[in-house]
C-alpha cells in the first residue's frame, strides 16, 4: 500500500517551474500554488500581467492534490439552515457562486485542454437515518423553488438503481455536481498559467513580507526576493511563513482517504452503477466515488486530528477500511493501494473568507469544500486585484479570531467527541 495521494502519484508532475529563487520585480506576487494560486496565476497572467507564485512545496502537494475528487454545487451545509442564517436572497447569491465554481473549472478544463476526466457525474447526499431523509426533503423543496431545480429526492425505494447497499434510507441528488482527476487538474493547471506566462517557483517558501516604498511588497524565500506592487496570499491551512493572523482564523483538520486496486467493470456497475459523487448526513461523514482506473476512492473525517501524517494516515485508513465494508461487504477483501491524508483549512462557520488586509490580499478557508470554490476565487481575485471587490461573494463576512485558538488545534479531540455524540443522538 502507497502512503501517498493517489492523485498526485498517477499524475505527471509539473514540469514549466522557474529555476531557483525569486529575483526582480513583478505586478503581483502569489503565494501558494493550490488551485486558487494557480488560478489566480493564471487569471492574471491571460491578462498581461506580470505574476511570480511561490510555493513552499510541489504545485498542488496540499490540499488541492490530497482531496476527495469531488467538484460539489451546493452548501456543505443545510440549506435551509443557510437561508435562516443568513436571509434567502444572501443564500442564494452564495449558492450561485458555488454553482459558478463549478461552470469555471469546466470552462478552464475545456479552453486549456487539461486532460483530467472531468464529469458532471451529480452528488448524491444519502441519508444516514430514516429522519435524516425527511430533513433533507424539506431541504430539497425549499431549495428546488428557490435556487437549484436540478435537486431531487432518491426515495428508498429507488436506492438500488444508485448504489449496491442497503445501509441508506434514500438521498438526494445534485445534477450539477463533478468530479475530476485532481493532480491532472492540478498540474494542468500551473501549465497552463506558465504557458500564459505566470513564473512559478516551487520549493520556496515565503519566509518574510516587508513594505517597501512606493507601497511595493519585498517577498523573501530562503532562495531569493522579488518585489511585487499587489500580494495575494493563497496558503490554505500553511504552517510556514509570516502567516500567523489567518493560523489564528483557520482551524487546520485532518481528513483522510483510501484507494482499493483497481476492480471489475461488473463490480462497480453493482455498488455504484452510476459512478456518483457519493456522501451521507453524518457529522463524521462517508464519501466515495470512483477513479478512472475503476478504484473506490473512499473517504470520511474517520477522527477528528489536525495531523496528517503516515502515521495518522494510517490509523484514519484502518477506520475508513472498516466504514467501506460496513457500506459495501463485498469488498471486504479488497486490497488498499493507497491511503492518505491532507489538511482541511476549517473557519467557525465553514464559509471561506476572502478580502485585503493590511495591504495584502487573501483567499483560503474553503473548509473541505473548496475545490471549485479556490478556483472561482482564484479567478474573482484576479478581478478583485484590478479594482472590482464587488465581485467577491465574501466581501462582507467579518473574520474575527478563533478564542483560544493560536495554531495548533488542541481542541479537536474534544469537538471529535462531541459530533460523535451528535450522530448518536440526532
Ligand atoms: C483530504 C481532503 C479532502 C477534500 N475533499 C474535497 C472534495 O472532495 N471536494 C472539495 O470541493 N473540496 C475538498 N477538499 C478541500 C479542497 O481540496 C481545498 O479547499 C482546496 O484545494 C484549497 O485550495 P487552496 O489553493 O486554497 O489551498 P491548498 O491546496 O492547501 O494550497 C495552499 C498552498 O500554499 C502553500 N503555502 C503555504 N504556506 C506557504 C508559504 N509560507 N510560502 C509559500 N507557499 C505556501 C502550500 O504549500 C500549498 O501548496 C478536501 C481537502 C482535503 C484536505
Amino acid at each position: 500500500m502507497k502512503m501517498t495521494s493517489y492523485w498526485l502519484d498517477t499524475a505527471t508532475p509539473f514540469a514549466s517551474g522557474a529555476q531557483g529563487g525569486p529575483q526582480g520585480t513583478a505586478d503581483v506576487a502569489v503565494v501558494g500554488a493550490g488551485f486558487t494560486g494557480l488560478s489566480a496565476a493564471l487569471a492574471l497572467a491571460r491578462k498581461g500581467v506580470k505574476v511570480v507564485v511561490l510555493e513552499a512545496d510541489r504545485v498542488a502537494g496540499a490540499a488541492s492534490g490530497r482531496n476527495g475528487g469531488m467538484c460539489n454545487n451546493g452548501f456543505a451545509q443545510d440549506y435551509a439552515g443557510m437561508c435562516a442564517r443568513l436571509g434567502t436572497e444572501r443564500a442564494n447569491m452564495l449558492y450561485r457562486a458555488f454553482d459558478a465554481g463549478v461552470d469555471l473549472v469546466e470552462t478552464i478544463v475545456a479552453r486549456e485542454g487539461i486532460d483530467c476526466h472531468f464529469g458532471r457525474v451529480g452528488k448524491l447526499k444519502l441519508a444516514a437515518k430514516p429522519e435524516h431523509y425527511d430533513k433533507i426533503a424539506r431541504s430539497q423543496e425549499l431549495l428546488a423553488r428557490e435556487v437549484d431545480p436540478q435537486t431531487r429526492m432518491v426515495p428508498r425505494s429507488e436506492m438500488r438503481a444508485e448504489i449496491g447497499s442497503d445501509r441508506y434510507f434514500g438521498g438526494m441528488l445534485y445534477e450539477k455536481s463533478a468530479n475530476m482527476h485532481m493532480g491532472m487538474f492540478g498540474q494542468g493547471l500551473a501549465e497552463a498559467a506558465a504557458r500564459h506566462g505566470a513564473i512559478i517557483h516551487e520549493h520556496n517558501p515565503l519566509v518574510r513580507i516587508r513594505r517597501t516604498a512606493g507601497q511595493a511588497h519585498e517577498l523573501t524565500t530562503p532562495h531569493g526576493s522579488v518585489r511585487a506592487s499587489q500580494v495575494l496570499l493563497a496558503t490554505g491551512t500553511s504552517a510556514t511563513g509570516p502567516l500567523g493572523w489567518f493560523r489564528r482564523r483557520i482551524v487546520p483538520v485532518g481528513a483522510y482517504l483510501i484507494a482499493t486496486e483497481p476492480l471489475s467493470t461488473e463490480q462497480l456497475d453493482r455498488l455504484t452503477p452510476r459512478r456518483r459523487n457519493t456522501t451521507d448526513t453524518r457529522h463524521f461523514v462517508n464519501y466515495f466515488r470512483t477513479s478512472p482506473d475503476n478504484r473506490l476512492i473512499f473517504g470520511g473525517r474517520a477522527r477528528f486530528s489536525g495531523r496528517s501524517d503516515p502515521s495518522a494516515d494510517a490509523k484514519s485508513g484502518i477506520i475508513l477500511r472498516r466504514s467501506m465494508v460496513e457500506v459495501f461487504p463485498e469488498l471486504a477483501d479488497a486490497r488498499i493501494d493507497y491511503c492518505w491524508g491532507g489538511m482541511v483549512d476549517m473557519t467557525r462557520d465553514r464559509l471561506p473568507r476572502a478580502g485585503e488586509r493590511d495591504g495584502l490580499f487573501y483567499s483560503m478557508g474553503y473548509s473541505g469544500h473548496g475545490t471549485h470554490m479556490a478556483t472561482y476565487m482564484g479567478a474573482i481575485m484576479a478581478e478583485v486585484l484590478d479594482g472590482r471587490a464587488d465581485l467577491n461573494p465574501w466581501r462582507d463576512f467579518d473574520w474575527p479570531a478563533i478564542p483560544g485558538h493560536f495554531g495548533k488545534p488542541w481542541f479537536l479531540p474534544f469537538v471529535g467527541a462531541y459530533y460523535r455524540f451528535k450522530d448518536l443522538v440526532e
